[in-house]
């Protein structure tokens, strides 16, 4: 640098930073930080008054977060193999009153405290059995003069921490005097939003609390993310999304795709394939799909239904259609596990059509795997089912038309869009069972057509789910043996491994010997992802087998495992889950014509909410509903779970608590479109959102 130097600018790269070399920049590059503007957007997690610090001289309340001042005495490391742990604790004195501190598996909390004068705090206070108040887990940091102000915390990057990182972002909100908004003026009164550099500058050195009071904000605002400025970031990601989604969807219209012959699947030709009769909602859906199909439009359309609604049906249905079209399908699951059931359930319609269901997953034989790339780079193999195998760069399709993704919420946008772009805009199905609301749905997933399926096959029971406690344990267990002699199968699924000090759970392990003992006589088969995968197969095969009829499991079996004799599914500590992944659990049993049951089988003391929660779930079968009050009861969660940036990846905005901004902003894309501020508005924005990872993907 030459000049007394020049001002900082967003795209300045680190190092021009005082206390950045070219060391801590590749640091920093390592955790994806590259400039001035991504430091600025790193915002913080919360924020500190530290001109209230809270006095020991007054007892502090269970379960409250509190901020202490002072130094920790009486420092002590204890080991507990058995539950391979390390607890270190002390006392925390603040010189007008003293509270015990303890820190689970952080070994090196120890000599981080052991020279130090005075530290901040932060934790939660947590009552120990016999009413002792403890502070847990808190985060430290070193005193230093002139903190005593509103002082914003973040989540360290590498090396950079504490202190050290926030005088690195303060340096960089000199930069924000260059920020260029990418809103036009005009709609940021619309939705009275601040200037982004007023945002990104307040973000990083809020106010005093008395100018925010003034302003009919406080910090409380800024610690749930309600500010205004916080509300600004969110308004232009969401709106850089439904940009992106906005030209994405004006693309697939615009290109042309392979016209498919939807009337070769006709209702003597379903008779003759498939051994029942589909269900009303099963043939609109059809109906939707051959719309698609014929149009010579790219189909891009999620199908939504609950578990064992009869998707996979629909889906060979439009496959076949493809097929006999003369084009490549291609299949793709989220697991091996649900590749091999799907590659079985083709086979059984598709070979009676004189169609070969072929496999890709990663576990194949390299000669294996290569053979099959060479059949659909050559067109000989028309049929393919895999896993994320399938996406890889080494296979390409002669004419691929149509691609059915499974399980989407497994997957995110771009590998969605890796296999698409592997064939002439295909037509594209994407199936989930993760009941997602139809107003979230439509918005999150806004470049695709939405298709439902809410209607189950006749014949089948509804799951009967109850609520028990552990007074009601040798009952339930009674109760499972009677149904393994009658033929049934049982799974029992744990929320953890291991007992741990930090989680009041029921873990596998250590619940395993009172379940062998009392089911004497019986096997049973433990599956979690510690176990390799051979040992996994094996104990899957024994289940299905019958030979063992118990399996104490994890969550591992939440999709996949497909077993149409199970019939009782117990899930202990049951207020460990959401409600969807609870719904999604109990999908596992009544999958065949036996009666099939669901027992909670909760701890005792568990609180007010938690029961009503679980009170939903044993009282209503409809999975929607049940999404629809998870939204309400628990906000985001792992309803989407997709990686990359777009739905669950948004990095300012929530998704769950911006319904309304969701729809807003998609309607504003059209708008802008139609004024012809688009591409400039998205030129703006892309600077600042990865507009690319949705843009480019095809
Ligand atoms: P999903 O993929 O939606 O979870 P599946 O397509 O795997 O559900 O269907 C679950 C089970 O129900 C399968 O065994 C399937 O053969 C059967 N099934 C699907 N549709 C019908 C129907 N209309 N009538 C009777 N059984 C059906
Ligand atoms: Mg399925």
């Amino acid at each position: 640098m030459t000049s007394a130097r020049d001002a900082l600018r967003p795209d300045d790269p680190l190092v021009k930073l005082k206390g950045v070399g070219p060391r801590s920049a590749e640091d920093l590059a390592s955790e994806g930080f590259h400039t001035v503007l991504d430091l600025l957007l790193h915002l913080p997690r919360r924020y500190e008054d530290r001109t209230k610090v809270w006095s020991l001289a007054r007892h502090p309340e269970a379960a409250s977060w509190i901020l202490l001042k002072g130094r920790v005495t009486n420092l002590k490391v204890r080991r507990i193999p058995r539950r391979r742990m390390v607890i270190v604790d002390g006392v925390i004195d603040d010189g007008s009153g003293l509270l015990a501190v303890v820190w689970f598996n952080q070994r090196w909390i120890h000599r981080r405290l052991s020279d130090e004068p005075e530290l901040y705090l932060y934790g939660q206070v947590r009552e120990r059995r016999g009413g002792v108040l403890q502070l847990v887990n808190p985060e430290v940091e070193e005193v230093a003069d002139g903190e005593e102000r509103v002082v914003p915390v973040y989540r360290r990057l590498g090396r950079f921490g504490g202190r050290r990182l926030r005088n690195l972002i303060a340096q960089c909100v000199e930069a924000t005097e260059t920020c260029r908004d990418p809103l036009p003026a005009a709609v940021r009164a619309r939705f009275g939003l601040p200037p982004l550099c007023d945002a990104l500058r307040e973000l990083h050195l809020p106010s005093p609390p008395c100018e925010l009071a003034a302003q009919d904000s406080g910090l409380e605002d800024f610690n749930s993310g309600n500010s205004p400025f916080h509300r600004r970031l969110a308004f232009d990601e969401l709106l850089a999304f439904a940009c992106a989604m906005h030209m994405r969807r004006l693309a697939r219209r615009a290109a042309g795709a392979a016209v498919i012959d939807t009337e070769i699947v006709n209702p003597t030709r379903i008779a003759k394939l498939v051994p029942f009769e589909l269900t009303g909602a099963q043939l609109n859906v059809l109906d939707e799909m051959k719309m698609d199909l014929g149009s010579g439009r790219p189909m891009s359309r999620l199908l939504q239904g609950d578990v064992g609604s009869g998707k996979t049906v629909v889906a060979a249905l439009a496959m076949l259609m493809a097929l006999d079209s003369g084009h490549q399908v291609a299949f793709m699951a989220p697991t091996e596990l649900l590749a091999e059931q799907h590659a079985r359930t083709f086979e059984d319609i598709f070979s009676a059509v004189g169609f070969t269901t072929h496999r890709l997953t990663g576990s194949m034989v390299p000669a294996a795997q290569r053979s099959v790339r060479e059949g659909l780079a050559d067109g000989s193999v028309r049929m393919v089912v895999g896993t994320h195998a399938l996406f890889q760069e080494s296979v390409t399709f002669r004419q691929l038309g149509l691609v059915v993704v499974d399980e989407q919420h497994r997957f995110g946008v771009a590998q969605r869009q890796a296999l698409v772009g592997k064939g002439r805009a295909p037509h594209l199905l994407v199936m989930t069972a993760t009941p997602i609301p139809r107003s979230l749905a439509l918005t999150v997933y806004g470049d695709l057509d939405l298709s439902i399926i809410d209607e189950m096959p006749p014949g089948r029971r509804p799951v009967h789910t109850h609520l028990r406690f552990g007074d009601a344990r040798p009952r339930v267990l009674d109760f499972l043996k009677h149904e393994i002699e009658g033929g049934g199968r049982v799974y029992v699924v744990f929320p953890i491994i291991d007992a741990s000090e930090e989680i009041e759970a029921a873990a596998l392990t250590e619940r395993e010997a009172a379940y062998r003992q009392a089911l004497q006589g019986i096997e049973v088969g433990v599956l979690h992802g510690r176990l390799d995968r051979s040992q996994r197969e094996e104990t899957i095969a024994r289940f299905r087998r019958g030979t063992a009829p118990v399996l104490l499991s994890t969550t591992i079996v939440e999709v996949g495992v497909d077993v149409p004799e199970a019939s009782v599914m117990v899930i202990e500590s049951p207020q460990r889950f959401g409600l969807s992944q609870l719904h999604q659990l109990r999908g596992r049993v009544g999958r065949g014509t036996r009666q099939a049951w669901c027992i909670l089988l909760a701890d005792e003391g568990i609180g007010e909410d938690a029961l009503r929660r679980l009170e939903v779930v044993c009282e209503s079968t409809d999975g929607f509903a049940i999404a629809e009050a998870d939204l309400k009861l628990r906000g985001p969660g792992e309803l989407i779970g997709t990686k990359q940036w777009g739905p669950a990846g948004f990095r300012f905005a929530n998704i769950f608590r911006e319904r309304d901004l969701i729809r807003r902003t998609k309607v504003l894309a059209a708008e802008l479109e139609a004024s012809g501020e688009l591409g400039e508005v998205i030129e703006g924005l892309r600077e600042y959102f990865p507009i690319e990872v949705v843009l480019a993907a095809d």
